[in-house]
């Protein structure tokens, strides 16, 4: 990775800021620290290589497959960095990396339909579907590539260029990534900018960009959609969550015990849609408090890189802290630790994984977002109050119920108010169905022909019939 390279304001060189492993919470390399400044050129320059990109669907295809091929040849050394600055098992890269290569691959496929409308007039309307412009997309730490290609992905089947801006915590591979992608794309269709804030917010609201897509908390989410109000572009906004999952009666709980924990904890718990709450009738919450910190306790935690490794650390010092301080406050409410609930010993970013138990219903790690290795586990005496808790929060990502009736499951699921329920699993996605939060977790649809459309504005043609 270059640590000083020049950039494109004249006379200046780009200072760089320093990427840690969380793993060691060392630092280990740096990125360039761009500025706000140097958005115009990159901007202008995205807008130049447009006319070329959505003039010819058939070269565009072309080029997303040879994007795809790109990633996968560059797959070894993609997945190493990720881990490095992320730290996930090596493992899980390697799959981000196999679903950002399957992304571009679906969209290269997808284009959009051209309908005709007739309405008993002499005339007929013909909708066709045009590209909207550069592109910002702004992506978060916890899969930084696979979220990064969820939003260049459509954008650029759809015709769009795209700046994609990674979060400060985790640059590097979507760094590498760019560079990767720049042999198999033309020139300044996708580019990526790196740099702290106010890099992304003066982004967001640069008067040249027609479409903001945004992955991260509900808070910056807000920020992005006020600021890119200043030039009404577009809105798309992939927000957190606080996924419930309602455990029915006649669940049998030695055969969902490891899908459950794992929906809870792969990625060391930071995934948007994981498990985060777990609702369950009382008289099995002993046997699934049991179950699930029996896995807490064994599970092997360490570095990415180490094969062993099944939960790494958490991505940074904030998040660690945040994590450390909902567990702290929830066990001075009076919740007990049936597995973890403390930090470990040593360096990096590691907690113990954590089932929580007797939970006041009103801590911050029921009511908000933990995302880090931690679940509370809560006793219902109805299913009543079980829905009415799992819909209890500003929060509307997913939800998922679990039990051996699939018809009933399927009821309850109904009455969850989310963008995806599951049934007897969590946070599994087709390529191909859409994505969309409710409340606070989020506007817009991303995902199959949805994501594709959200990146296009209809463009109608209205013409007499032929006599
Ligand atoms: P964050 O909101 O702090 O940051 C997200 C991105 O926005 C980063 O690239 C950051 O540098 C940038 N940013 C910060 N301030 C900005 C501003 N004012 N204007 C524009 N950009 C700005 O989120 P995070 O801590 O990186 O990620 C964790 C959050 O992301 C969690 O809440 C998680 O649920 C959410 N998330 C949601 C989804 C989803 O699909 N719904 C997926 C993954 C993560």
């Amino acid at each position: 990775m270059p640590t000083s390279e020049p950039d494109r304001v004249p006379g200046r060189r780009t200072a760089h800021f320093a990427v840690v492993d969380p793993a060691t919470g060392e630092t280990f390399d740096e990125a360039p620290d761009q500025q706000p400044d140097e958005l115009d050129a990159v901007v202008d320059r995205a807008h130049r290589a447009w006319r070329g990109w959505r003039a010819d669907p058939a070269a565009r295809t072309c080029a997303l497959y040879a994007a795809a091929d790109a990633v996968e040849s560059a797959g070894d050394d993609l997945a190493r960095l990720l881990t490095r600055e992320q730290g996930k098992p090596l493992a899980e890269s390697s799959a981000e990396i196999a679903r950002t290569a399957a992304r571009l691959r679906y969209f290269a496929e997808l284009a959009p339909r051209t309908r005709r409308i007739t309405d008993g007039r002499p005339v007929h309307s013909e909708i066709r579907w045009r590209p909207l412009g550069p592109v910002a997309a702004i992506v978060p730490w916890n899969f930084p590539l696979q979220l990064a290609a969820a939003k260049f992905a459509p954008a650029l089947a759809a015709g769009n260029t795209v700046v994609l801006k990674p979060s400060p915590f985790t640059p590097l591979a979507t760094r590498l990534l760019g560079s990767v992608l720049a042999a198999a794309l033309p020139e300044d269709v996708l580019t990526v900018v790196t740099g702290r804030e106010p890099l992304g917010a003066r982004l967001v609201s640069h008067p040249g960009i027609r479409h903001v897509t945004f992955t991260g908390s509900v808070p910056t989410g807000r920020a992005v959609a006020e600021a890119a109000a200043a030039s009404l572009a577009r809105v798309t906004l992939e927000l957190g969550g606080n996924d419930a999952a309602v455990l029915l009666d006649d669940v049998e709980v030695d055969r969902i015990a490891d899908r459950l924990f794992w929906a809870a904890f792969r990625n060391c718990g930071q995934v948007c849609m994981a498990v985060k709450r777990v609702y369950v009738p009382a008289r099995l919450h002993a046997e699934v408090v049991e179950a699930l910190a029996q896995r807490a306790k064994t599970v092997a935690v360490g570095a990415g890189l180490d094969p062993d490794t099944r939960l790494g650390p958490i991505n940074n010092a904030p998040q660690l802290a945040r994590v450390e301080q909902v567990v702290r406050q929830a066990l001075a409410g009076g919740a007990r630790a049936a597995a973890g609930g403390h930090r470990l010993d040593g360096p990096g970013y590691f907690f113990a994984p954590t089932i929580l138990t007797d939970v006041p219903p009103d801590s911050a790690v029921v009511t908000e977002e933990q995302f880090g290795p931690v679940l509370p586990v809560l006793p219902y005496r109805s299913l009543d109050e079980a829905v009415a808790a799992a819909n209890g929060t500003g929060f509307g990502l997913g939800g998922s119920v679990w039990g051996t009736d699939l018809d009933r499951a399927e009821t309850v699921a109904d009455r969850l108010e989310c963008g995806t329920a599951w049934i007897n699993h969590h946070a599994e996605l087709s390529l191909a169905q859409p994505f969309a939060g409710i409340k606070n977790s989020g506007v817009g649809v991303a995902g199959g022909p949805w994501g594709l459309y959200g990146n296009l504005r209809p463009f109608v043609v209205h013409r007499p019939q032929e006599a």
